[in-house]
């Protein structure tokens, strides 16, 4: 039944029995973490042969004949960008290899848009500088924008990405510089863009000639099932249009091996690769090629890579599929919430009743569940409709997983009929 047909005496009585429910929950003293999307242990099992580094048989050599334990190579082994050359569909002189982290990369490319510009004038420079940005998304993504002082616009994201007719009318407007994206497998709701939405953003007209789209796909490779949602190359598509400065793609093995310890990577057009290659050589005289080949030993090629996946798979689809048969079996039918069932990625994003997204989260962290805090998938933490709840499932294990998400449909309910009883 849905919540908003009950009559306020029923709505009460549920209440109570929903909050006898609770008290039992909080008598447990649950102290339980879902609020990243960080792999479980079991995943990081997965990766463990990666350090088994092997010296006796020349380990420490690339293909080319680099000896990886000195300086040199700013760009990265050649071994390594084949493997992501092929899973991005792109040339491997189109590729740089980095340290550890693409959000370190994203950082560092704003960074050098505002101090020195993006082919035109610093940022800086041209006051009131504004991104887009495609809502609910990414936090971090958020986070630095907000740091260089970047004005956000809310883009809301429909079934096939973002709303590309508001995005075709706000790029005509010079000061607005740019768009973050998480392409496939969206953080946090597991969308990947449809092909018309791809062709729209890669032909898109900006008044700014220094836009710069950064195409963060870093569930590329993260499908959960045999199925992979299709995602072209954005910027072999882009060079149909004249476009393929504007767009800059960067991934990780974050998720593919270990997080903070992987290798993270750039792809860009000649003249970006050029300008972002001629600024690293003064930031640094490489970055860690032991790791880059540790890497390409382990995953091979695109194929092991994919075999690879398929191992992360096999302990992530039962986790979504708690949390989706819960949501199913609980919140259904009752008016109250809707959520998304991805085909891949890390989250599965929750949206209750309008305004009670805080007080949900909240009573989850006053039971001993902390999640991701309500607001995060919005610019500046504030979620206008006060609904999305991003939920990341892979850290618990199992037992605790169920546990959670009985809590978070509880909450949830509870929330909206203190909501409607109010
Ligand atoms: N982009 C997205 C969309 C993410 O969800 C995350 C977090 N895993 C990152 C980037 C961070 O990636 P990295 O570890 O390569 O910095």
């Amino acid at each position: 039944m849905k919540f908003q047909e009950m009559t306020k005496e029923e709505a009460l009585s549920l209440k109570n029995t929903l909050m006898a429910q609770y008290d039992a929950f909080k008598a447990k003293g649950l102290k339980l973490d879902m609020s990243r999307g960080k792999p479980g242990a079991d995943q990081l099992d997965l990766s463990t042969e990666l350090l088994k580094f092997n010296c006796a048989k020349n380990e420490y050599t690339s293909r080319d004949g680099v000896d990886c334990r000195n300086y040199g190579v700013l760009d990265g082994i050649s071994e390594f960008k084949a493997i992501y050359a092929e899973i991005l569909g792109v040339d491997t002189d189109n590729i740089i290899v980095f340290g550890n982290s693409s959000l370190n990369v994203m950082f560092d490319y704003i960074s050098q848009c505002v101090t020195h510009g993006a082919g035109g004038e610093a940022w800086l420079l041209q006051k009131g500088v504004k991104f887009l940005c495609p809502v609910p998304g990414y936090d971090r993504h958020f986070a630095i924008l907000e740091h260089f002082g970047i004005e956000m616009i809310n883009i809301p994201m429909t079934a096939e990405g973002p709303d590309m007719d508001l995005v075709e009318e706000y790029v005509k407007d010079p000061k607005i510089k740019g768009m973050f994206c998480v392409p496939k497998y969206s953080n946090p709701d597991g969308i990947t863009y449809s092909e018309e939405v791809v062709e729209r953003i890669a032909s898109l007209k900006t008044a700014a000639n220094d836009f710069r789209i950064i195409w963060d796909n870093a569930y590329n490779v993260h499908d959960l099932g045999d199925e992979s949602d299709y995602l072209g190359s954005i910027l072999k598509i882009c060079e149909k249009y004249g476009n393929e400065d504007m767009v800059i793609e960067v991934a990780s093995t974050s998720k593919v091996t270990f997080p903070g310890s992987g290798v993270a990577l750039l792809a860009a057009s000649d003249k970006n690769i050029a300008a972002i290659k001629k600024r690293m050589s003064v930031q640094t005289i490489g970055h860690d090629k032991l790791n880059q080949l540790r890497h390409a030993h382990f995953l091979q090629n695109a194929q092991g890579l994919k075999a690879h996946m398929k191992k992360h798979a096999a302990v992530l689809a039962p986790k979504f599929d708690i949390v989706l048969k819960k949501l199913d079996a609980e919140l259904a039918g009752t008016g109250i919430a809707q959520w998304n069932k991805p085909k891949g990625g890390y989250f599965i994003s929750l949206n209750v009743l309008d305004g009670c997204a805080k007080r949900t989260v909240e009573l989850c962290k006053e039971a001993g569940v902390v999640l991701t805090p309500a607001g995060a998938t919005f610019p500046y933490g504030k979620d206008p409709k006060d609904s999305n709840i991003r939920i990341a499932p892979t850290f618990p294990p199992n037992d605790e997983l169920e546990t959670a998400v009985d809590l978070l449909c509880l909450s949830t309910k509870i929330a909206a009929l203190e909501k409607l009883t109010a």
